[in-house]
């Protein structure tokens, strides 16, 4: 038996997911040459050849990542596979196979995960990924989904984290805060059905909103492009916690700070109104929303020319040697810090 050394007891969330996975993986020694990116990025990296293996895993759980009373298990097995492809992106890589393992409770028929694998193998199809294996297993209550990825990228085009440069140029893809609002509509619409299991659900004026939640995308098509336009980002993340949480992630891996221009934002339509109505402020929303899986990269201002009349990128702000300010430029030209308050998987 192990010895439990360790009495005292820490809550977890007071810690915050980050600084649980800093404290877990610091004893973590690397033992291959090989191993050329470990913990810390949206990918491991393997291989000191001209190709190098990208790996990431994510894991969903039922009742903290989704909700079964409006997620179709069909969307389910899809977004499962899309938010590991999206790693895969952030890394300018491309995903080649998947593994994916589950954890059911006999609750479950059949039918329920022939749902779910339709989802998946949907997904395969769509990306061009094949499913190699996994694990199949029970659980005492309710569903888990792990979804591994692995991918390859040229060495040379392989774009980490910490890459960033003062003046280099903040750029992000689509748009953002939409699957967050989607979400919020799905609850509301389930609060409603469970008042009035006939009520009608009114989702017309929301379809992008809950589409970006229930299908989101990978965005394998930024990778083309990016390599199309002859434009190598200095450093990329994806958008899985809301950008400011990204933005603090690409600026401390960087050694830089960032000024980020409120009005540079991109929000769909939907969101703007839906924000109104719902009494939200929009910005709020698109820093701290999460679950967009666009991609959030730093070009050197040289390329500029090559990205700035493309509808898929907004340019959104630019990197600035001082890693202490991290700041939003808000419409009124007020600077204030920017603050993780992305999603936390353990508050
Ligand atoms: P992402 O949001 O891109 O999926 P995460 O925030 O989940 O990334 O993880 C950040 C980094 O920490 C990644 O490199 C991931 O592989 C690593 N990581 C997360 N959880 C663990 C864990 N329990 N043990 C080891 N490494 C982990
Ligand atoms: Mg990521």
């Amino acid at each position: 038996m192990l010895e439990d050394k360790n009495q005292s007891r820490t809550s977890l969330s007071e810690m915050g997911e980050f600084k649980l996975i800093d404290h877990l993986t610091k004893p973590t020694v690397i033992y291959h040459e090989d191993t050329v990116k470990g913990v810390g990025d949206d990918c491991a990296v393997i291989g000191k050849e001209k190709m190098q293996t990208l790996v990431t895993t994510d894991l969903l759980v039922e009742g903290i990542h989704f909700d079964l009373s409006y997620m179709p298990l069909k969307h389910l097995g899809y977004k499962a596979v899309m938010v590991n492809l999206s790693d895969v992106c952030a890394m300018n890589g491309n995903a080649k196979q998947i593994t994916v393992s589950i954890a059911v409770s006999n609750r479950f028929p059949l039918e329920a995960l022939e749902e779910l694998y339709a989802g998946i193998h949907l997904a395969c199809k769509n990306y061009k990924v094949d499913l190699v294996g996994g694990d199949t297993t029970s659980s005492t209550k309710g569903l888990l989904i792990s979804v591994t990825a692995i991918g390859e990228v040229e060495k040379k085009k392989c774009v980490y984290r910490n890459g960033a440069k003062p003046n280099d140029l903040l750029v992000v893809t689509g748009d953002l805060g939409a699957a967050y609002l989607g979400l919020q509509v799905l609850e509301r619409e389930k609060q409603v059905f469970q008042v009035d299991p006939n009520a009608e659900h009114e989702l017309d004026a929301y379809t992008y909103l809950v589409e970006r939640q229930l299908k989101p995308e990978a965005r394998k098509d930024i990778v083309k492009l990016l390599d199309d336009l002859d434009v190598l980002p200095t450093s990329m993340i994806d958008i899985s916690d809301g950008l400011s949480s990204e933005i603090l992630h690409l600026c401390s891996r960087s050694g830089t700070g960032c000024q980020l221009f409120e009005d540079k934002i991109p929000l769909d339509q939907q969101v703007i109104s839906t924000c109104e109505e719902f009494n939200i402020d929009s910005t709020t929303i698109a820093l701290s929303g999460g679950e967009d899986y666009e991609l959030l990269f730093t070009v050197k201002q040289e390329d500029f020319p090559k990205i700035k009349a493309n509808p898929n990128f907004s340019i959104i702000g630019h990197m600035t040697d001082d890693p202490k300010l991290v700041q939003l430029v808000t419409r009124g030209g007020q600077k204030v810090d920017i603050v993780a308050q992305g999603w936390n998987a353990l508050s």
